[in-house]
């Protein structure tokens, strides 16, 4: 269960959204309750025959509707109902953003839906005398584990429902399910450690490498053979050729002319000039302060004003891509959409800088856009605040793609980055903890604007209307935001940045070596793959066994792209 939102990690507490998510749980329980009730006579086999996973807080509302329904319309006792729930469900938690956590109001709540309050009520109730009898006289825990926050408008905890009414509880990357232990869902942890697990996502092969990049696919099948299709470990076998010279050449070959492609499309689409041979640096993803497209674009900043103040360095020529999507309501993040567009003009157009920078924003960001991006992709920007990005999938895309990171150590970034080698990856920035400690001690953006000439250039030229035909308004909102809360520490880590992103010009000066770097991230990138993902909760939360499958000849004839048979999962 779960689906797209339109905001992404943004609560927004409108009632049309309880309704549709009322409705689309509800629907999938009866179907599911109906089907199974086609091969059984009673309840007791139910948790046997049927795995629910609930993907995010938004589809939680279903652990109220499968007591409902086992209580109201199919007669069964409290204890037995309840058992069942808790080993049908598992909650997949997918930010630590409290903000983006579902707590509806109960005056909403119950107006829409009496029968689940009163139900969420009683287990609250049996809960909390469980949480009182393991931790006596400890309200304040007590106040914290409640499905109901207290306050002057009470609310209706929806993560804690899925935490309850769950048998197992996971992240989506190790550092995030390591967060959750120690900070969301800590109180849970202690109560229950035997609930939680990581279950680090992945993407799938099939769309992502053969069907986004059928160049690199055939050249790989070609070396290794096919098996990587369906076994993406075997991507490993590509490590034996990083130092064969033909080999390095057919990768470069496909990397530029997919470049040349991509380039094709930004002239289509934007009308923009950009070169296949120069660096192509790119962030494509949902519009979100804390991802910090902002600093991505500090850095394009930066860079125009070193080739304004020195017309004739050899810096090395960059296009810089940016694509995404912001929320209907948010916005700040159409703002930064359209600083970007306002840097682009400015950059674009000016003679000084010539082919050395280029800027262009995608408009209209999807899966379809996404896979002509990826494979045209020299360097992925994976920049977001420490602890902020539970995994991201576009890292892994990217890399195998043969693109290298920029990143922080946040969400699956880390994990990549332990497998492709910390000397093909680019790190900077603050660390986890380093965040918590600054925040703690009292950040103060100020003092990094004061003490970089070069960050408050580029602030006073946005604030002054540099970049927005003399308007000094318009952007106002986004550098006060800066200057005076910075909650996601852009200031503290511009400096990291600004370096970091000049070891990857100096890398990309060494083709041969960039080559090799990029041949690594792929060969090395197979544990990324979703089957490994889901092997993985099927095998420790839903325990069913793989069924191999059989195809007809007429899906055979699929093989026009190559797809084959993964194997089901049945009980
Ligand atoms: C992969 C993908 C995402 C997720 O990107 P992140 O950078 O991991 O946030 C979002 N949108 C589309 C269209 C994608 O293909």
């Amino acid at each position: 269960m779960g689906g797209c939102h339109p905001n992404d990690n943004n609560y927004q507490g409108r009632e049309l959204r309880l309704q549709q998510q009322y409705f689309f749980v509800s629907c999938s329980l009866q179907d599911i309750i109906r089907n199974y009730l086609q091969h059984n006579d009673n309840f007791d086999n139910f948790p046997n025959k049927v795995a629910i996973q609930i993907n995010d807080t938004h589809p939680t509302i279903g652990i109220a509707e499968l007591m409902r329904l086992l209580l109201d319309e199919h007669q069964l006792g409290w204890e037995k109902a309840w058992d069942i729930t808790q080993r049908t469900f598992g909650f997949t938690n997918h930010t630590l953003l409290s903000e983006a956590l579902e707590r509806w109001p109960l005056s909403l709540f119950g107006r829409l839906l009496p029968r689940h309050l009163e139900i969420i009520f009683e287990i609250n109730q049996r809960f909390l005398d469980q949480v009182r009898a393991k931790y006596p006289g400890d309200n304040e825990k007590v106040a914290r584990l409640s499905l109901i926050e207290e306050g002057a408008e009470k609310r209706v905890r929806m993560a804690h429902l899925g935490c309850v009414g769950s048998h197992a509880i996971n992240g989506v990357a190790a550092l995030h399910t390591q967060l959750l232990k120690n900070d969301l869902f800590r109180d849970f942890y202690e109560l229950f450690p035997e609930k939680f697990s990581n279950k680090t996502n992945g993407v799938t092969p099939r769309r992502w490498i053969l069907i986004a990049n059928p160049k690199q696919a055939l050249l790989i099948t070609n070396k290794i053979g096919k098996g990587w299709i369906k076994n993406l470990e075997e991507l490993k076998q590509l490590e034996a050729f990083v130092d064969d010279g033909e080999f390095r050449e057919q990768w470069r070959q496909i990397k530029q002319e997919n470049k040349q492609d991509l380039a094709e499309y930004i002239l289509q689409t934007t009308g923009v000039h950009v070169d296949a041979n120069s660096l192509f640096d790119i962030q494509v993803k949902r519009l979100h302060e804390y991802k910090r497209q902002l600093l991505n674009l500090l850095h394009v900043i930066t860079l125009y004003n070193y080739i304004k103040q020195n017309p004739n360095a050899d810096v090395v020529p960059r296009t810089v891509i940016f694509a995404g999507k912001a929320a209907p309501g948010y916005a700040m993040a159409k703002l930064i959409i359209q600083l970007i567009n306002s840097v682009a003009d400015v950059v674009n157009n000016d003679p000084d800088i010539g082919a050395r920078l280029k800027v262009v924003f995608l408009a209209n960001y999807n899966v379809a856009l996404a896979q002509r991006i990826y494979p045209g992709a020299d360097l992925s920007e994976q920049i977001s605040t420490a602890g902020k990005e539970a995994s991201g999938t576009s890292n892994m895309k990217f890399a195998m793609n043969g693109t290298l990171m920029i990143g922080t150590l946040d969400g699956a970034n880390i994990e990549i980055r332990d497998r492709v080698g910390q000397e093909n990856f680019f790190l900077f920035g603050l660390t986890t903890e380093q965040v918590s400690q600054i925040k703690a001690q009292g950040y103060h953006p100020w003092d990094y604007y004061n003490s970089n000439p070069q960050l408050k250039q580029a602030i006073d030229q946005i604030a002054s209307g540099y970049f927005s035909k003399g308007d000094s308004n318009l952007f106002q909102p986004l550098v006060e935001s800066l200057k005076n809360r910075d909650d996601y520490l852009l200031f503290a880590d511009y400096q990291s940045y600004i370096e970091c992103q000049q070891r990857v010009s100096h890398a990309y000066r060494d083709q041969d070596n960039w080559l090799k770097m990029s041949i690594l991230n792929a060969a090395r990138t197979g544990y990324f793959s979703s089957d490994r993902t889901i092997r993985e909760y099927a095998q420790d939360i839903w325990h069913v066994q793989p069924v191999p499958i059989t195809l007809e000849d007429d899906q055979q004839e699929n093989a026009a792209i190559n797809i084959e048979a993964q194997p089901a999962y049945s009980h």
